[in-house]
């Protein structure tokens, strides 16, 4: 849920310090809870190592998420801020409060990456931000991406959709913009090169160090797991964004929160089956959605059907302020339900 928080932290409606809840909580529901990094995953041993301690399992669930990598790209760290890192989320929300004109870049720069929707929700809560300082007419907004349309898990719809919200915002979309380098305002894309007075990254993501380690992932790669997130150990799983679920040939279940829920509870159904000796009978579902916020507490909802017949269906509905008292909504309820 913290990732969630970003974005209304970027827009001035939440702090750090009043989002955060106590993972401790969990001890509640008869679960323990050790606060140590795992530096060792002994798949053959059936062991778990930290720094401190080794936890034998008979069942293991990897849920390890991703690591930003910003510094596969040359200067980016350097040269401008990382959306998604929590340490510049304040300044971001301090340098879009501060511009009074020039050109903001937001520039996803490595795939796969985290709710794929989230860069695009960023770019037009920023665009509010701006139209509330009196900057917005004097700052221009520019928005790469490597991939040829906005979403393309979304599908050409979806993604023509996203592109009239942008523009109606007058935010540009630059699609096919592979970034390379990025040095003072300036990013260097695998042909031609754009100016900036702000960037705004999506950095590269990496599977963590001890999956690889383990041979649970390959370098480079996430973990390769079907619906059922088995992976090929016995009675080791893998799920949310440390995974990658292929759906059809070029189409993968996307890094979000609500399908790492999806996964983690047909994962735990079919664990307690097997402990009682039952069949193994849920799925993942791949159903789910998104909230796609266009500022001023307006947002659309991107319904997804991964494994509709014949192929995944995505879905915008148009952006509403019942689907923000939505998104309030679901975070209240996934913090009672799970914290
Ligand atoms: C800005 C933003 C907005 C988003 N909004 C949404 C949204 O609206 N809806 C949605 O569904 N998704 C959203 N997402 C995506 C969502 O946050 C992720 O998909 C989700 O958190 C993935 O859950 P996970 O459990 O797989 O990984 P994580 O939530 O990243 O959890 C992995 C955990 O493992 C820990 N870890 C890693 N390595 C080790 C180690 N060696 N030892 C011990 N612990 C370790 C990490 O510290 C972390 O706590 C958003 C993401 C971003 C960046």
């Amino acid at each position: 849920m913290m990732d969630l928080v970003k974005l209304w932290m970027i827009g001035g409606s939440r702090e750090f310090e009043t989002s955060k809840r106590p993972l401790e909580t969990i001890t509640k529901k008869g679960i323990e809870f050790i606060n140590e990094g795992v530096t060792k995953i002994d798949l053959e041993n059936k062991v778990v190592r930290t720094s401190y301690r080794r936890l034998h399992y008979d069942y293991l669930i990897i849920a390890l998420g991703v690591e930003l990598a910003p510094e596969q790209i040359p200067g980016l760290k350097e040269n401008g801020l990382v959306l998604y890192d929590i340490n510049d989320v304040p300044k971001v929300r301090e340098a879009i409060r501060k511009i009074r004109s020039g050109k903001i870049a937001i520039a996803i720069t490595g795939l796969p990456y985290k709710c794929p929707p989230a860069p695009f929700e960023a770019a037009l809560i920023i665009r509010s931000v701006l139209e509330e300082t009196g900057a917005s007419d004097s700052v221009q907004m520019d928005f790469y991406s490597p991939t040829p349309i906005t979403l393309p898990a979304g599908g050409p719809k979806v993604s023509e959709d996203i592109l009239q919200i942008l523009k109606s915002k007058r935010i540009e979309f630059h699609g096919n913009q592979k970034t390379v380098t990025v040095e003072p305002n300036k990013l260097k894309f695998e042909s031609g090169e754009a100016d900036f007075d702000l960037l705004i990254s999506v950095p590269p993501h990496k599977v963590p160090l001890v999956a690889v380690d383990c041979g649970l992932a390959q370098p480079g790669k996430f973990i390769e797991v079907d619906r059922s997130c088995k992976t090929k150990f016995d009675n080791v799983y893998a799920i949310g964004d440390v995974n990658q679920i292929m759906v059809t040939e070029k189409i993968a279940v996307p890094k979000a929160g609500i399908f790492a829920e999806g996964e983690g509870v047909a994962v735990a159904r079919n664990i307690a089956s097997k402990i009682k000796k039952e069949a193994e009978a849920a799925t993942f579902d791949g159903k789910g959605g998104c909230y796609l916020e266009t500022g001023k507490r307006i947002a659309g909802y991107i319904g997804v059907d991964m494994y509709a017949d014949p192929s995944p269906i995505t879905e915008l509905r148009p952006p509403s302020a019942d689907y923000f008292a939505d998104k309030e909504k679901f975070e209240k309820e996934r913090l009672e339900k799970w914290l």
